[in-house]
């Protein structure tokens, strides 16, 4: 941890506005007051074995019934103990038994402008097929596959045939490095890789096979590879004796190989974080526990309703793209639209063509993709008709408050409810956000915690502290989502999560909460700024900064100061116009009018782009070497653009 930890955070952002649910909405939502979120919040804290139990009878099919809810020995947690269930079932077979196997559960467009469209009858007879394939290469229950596929409905059908024979899937985003997939085949010691011959991005091909055959010459665990033809015509390398087609694979496979029945407890999937703050870690989510978690939470947060037409742009090499792409809303029963290319192909209007198209009822979404649509102008947002859009989404960082207003009067009409969604890879699905139909929101709060999360904001000594106080954010009782273990580190995880409050799980967060009971992020722990004793938050400072009309972005660190203890380096990326030393001055200015001399940047840097890790998060870790004057140290395997770096050493203007 840095130097800077210990002690509280000053608070210096200050927001009033407040933006309560339209009452049309909230007629018809699924949570539909304060009062029926209360009920729920203290049921579940109050006896979460009875609540939990009940809800995961009611939400989950069992082949056996769990014989206890929850065996809690910190910090070890086994939910559901006894029941044997299946993800893969509960996400597709229990729709079809329903008799609702004619919904469409996935509608995906390819960047070419290529459609599918999957009901949940069709997802059945391709899992199965799938499934059963993988059984035929040799793949039994608890063995690791390797994902490094294009967003295909393959990808989702991979996932899913996994879980329905038991195998443990671990998703590597298809634009990492051949040297980040095969750390992962090695770390997992993954037994198969399923990939594509080439993905679509930004109208090109990008031959994935080529990269994966790199990886697989230093992955020696893995035995066979499976390979997805999602371009046609192209030349691909298949290696004798260990290379399969995907289309061979399923050719003569049965369209009803059934769920085979797991352990609650049984691994679902590793998935490794984004790395923003360190090396990625391979977090363990397990079967029911998580598929519950994943379930309730979109429901409840994205009100789900039966003829939504529901968009996560996250892609499934996240957490974003497992929980809320994959299986909470297939869980839900809900249809969801998946696409595979960039925002910006073949003009920065895509994602609104798309939901212009697809009458697309439910948008979620990153604030760095919200900063790229602002920074490409609103030509492109007026261009389309946004009427079916009635409920917006953000997760993966804090959104800027200036974004957030962006988000609801530009995209959201001024119509549409924004749940802003803290959770992490660690927490399996949401742990805070506003409910939309009873939730009065603030720009730039997650707002409240779901039912089954029980924040707490602490001190070093573990003390709870005062509303308002800035401090770490922790979660102080077991919920049915949370991660289960580091991938093979044992002992890195109870360092990681437990070691400072053994009872508490540590989020590497820091929070306050408001005089309402509304939760702030304040940025990571190892990300405060100490200046002349104040500690501050990194997030409140970039706020005031892209609340200038100028600013597109910004990204705060702290540098080594002789008299301060560490002054402030703010890295700028613009909206337009020049960067000059007068409009350094300016921003300058403005921080101080937002938020107090104290905050005031000692030092701006305009940058054309600040470095972010794959998923779109700032890497603060990079820009403090860089601000120190220092070489970059840490793991860069998640960097986005090595070239993001070089070009800002070169930057160095002040
Ligand atoms: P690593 O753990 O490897 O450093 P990471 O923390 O970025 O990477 P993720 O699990 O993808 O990996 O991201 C979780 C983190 O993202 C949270 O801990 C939080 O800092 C940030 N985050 C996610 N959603 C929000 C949100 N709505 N508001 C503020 N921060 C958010
Ligand atoms: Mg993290």
């Amino acid at each position: 941890m840095s130097e800077s930890a210990g002690g509280n955070l000053d608070h210096v952002l200050t927001e009033s506005r407040l933006f309560p649910p339209p009452a049309e909405f909230t007629d018809q939502a699924v949570i539909k007051s304060q009062a029926q979120y209360e009920a729920l919040y203290e049921a579940a804290k109050n006896d979460p074995e009875g609540f939990w139990g009940a809800e995961a009878k009611e939400h989950l099919h069992w082949f056996e019934p769990f014989t206890k809810v929850l065996n809690w020995n910190s910090p070890n947690v086994e939910w559901f103990v006894g029941g044997k269930t299946n993800a893969c079932y509960n996400c597709v077979d229990r729709h079809v038994a329903a008799g609702r196997g004619d919904k469409a559960a996935l509608i995906w467009e390819g960047e070419p402008g290529d459609t599918r469209t999957l009901t949940f009858a069709d997802l059945q007879k391709e899992v199965s097929k799938f499934a059963a394939g993988l059984q035929s290469i040799g793949v039994q229950q608890g063995d690791v596959v390797s994902i490094y596929m294009p967003m295909t409905p393959e990808l989702v059908i991979a996932m899913l045939g996994c879980a329905r024979i038991g195998a443990v899937h671990s998703v590597v985003f298809a634009g990492f490095s051949a040297e980040a997939i095969a750390d992962r085949n090695n770390d997992a010691k993954a037994k198969v890789v399923l990939t594509a011959n080439g993905l679509y991005r930004r109208g090109k091909v990008l031959p994935l096979k080529e990269t994966v055959d790199e990886a697989l010459a230093k992955s020696p665990t893995i035995e066979k590879c499976v390979v997805l033809q999602r371009i046609e015509d192209q030349e691909t390398p298949m290696v004798e004796g260990r290379d399969i087609w995907w289309h061979d694979l399923v050719a003569d496979q049965p369209e009803d190989f059934p769920a085979v029945p797991l352990d609650s407890e049984a691994s679902l999937f590793i998935l490794y974080t984004s790395g923003s703050t360190g090396k990625p870690k391979g977090i363990r989510h397990t079967t029911a526990g998580y598929n519950l978690w994943a379930k309730r939470t979109f429901e409840w947060v994205f009100d789900h309703r039966d003829n939504d037409v529901y968009w996560c742009t996250a892609d499934c090499g996240w957490i974003t793209g497992h929980s809320y792409l994959v299986y909470g809303p297939l869980a839900a029963g809900a249809t969801c639209m998946m696409y595979e290319g960039a925002p910006n192909h073949p003009a920065e209007d895509r994602f609104w063509d798309l939901i212009e198209k697809y009458k697309v009822t439910i948008l979620y979404t990153a604030p760095t993709a919200i900063r790229a649509f602002i920074k490409w102008g609103d030509d492109h947002v007026d261009k389309h008709d946004l009427s079916s859009l009635r409920l917006l989404g953000s997760v993966g960082e804090g959104i800027n408050p200036e974004a957030w207003m962006w988000y609801h009067e530009k995209i959201g009409g001024k119509r549409c409810p924004i749940v802003d969604t803290w959770w992490q890879t660690e927490t399996g699905g949401i742990m805070m956000s506003p409910l939309p139909g009873v939730t009065a929101t603030k720009p730039g709060s997650c707002t409240r915690p779901l039912p089954g999360v029980v924040p707490v904001v602490v001190d070093e000594a573990g003390t709870e502290l005062d509303v308002d106080q800035g401090g770490m954010l922790c979660i102080a009782q077991p919920w049915p989502g949370m991660l289960r273990g580091i991938w093979g580190d044992e002992e890195r995880y109870v360092e990681q999560y437990w070691s400072k409050f053994p009872d508490k799980y540590l989020t590497g967060d820091n929070a306050r909460r408001d005089p309402d009971g509304y939760y702030w992020i304040m940025g990571r722990i190892d990300d405060v700024i100490n200046v002349s004793g104040h500690r501050l938050s990194t997030i409140e400072v970039e706020s005031a900064l892209v609340s200038h009309p100028a600013v597109a972005e910004a990204a705060v660190v702290g540098r080594p100061d002789e008299i301060k203890g560490q002054g402030i380096a703010a890295f700028v990326t613009l909206k337009s116009g020049e960067p000059t030393d007068e409009l350094r001055k300016e921003l300058r200015l403005h921080v101080r009018k937002e938020i107090g001399a104290l905050a005031q940047p000692d030092e701006i840097r305009f940058a054309a782009a600040v470095p972010k890790t794959r998923s779109g998060k700032i890497m603060r870790r990079l820009l403090r070497d860089i601000a120190a004057g220092k070489e970059t140290a840490g793991d860069t395997s998640t960097l986005e653009d090595y070239a993001v770096i070089a070009k800002l050493r070169e930057n160095d203007e002040s």
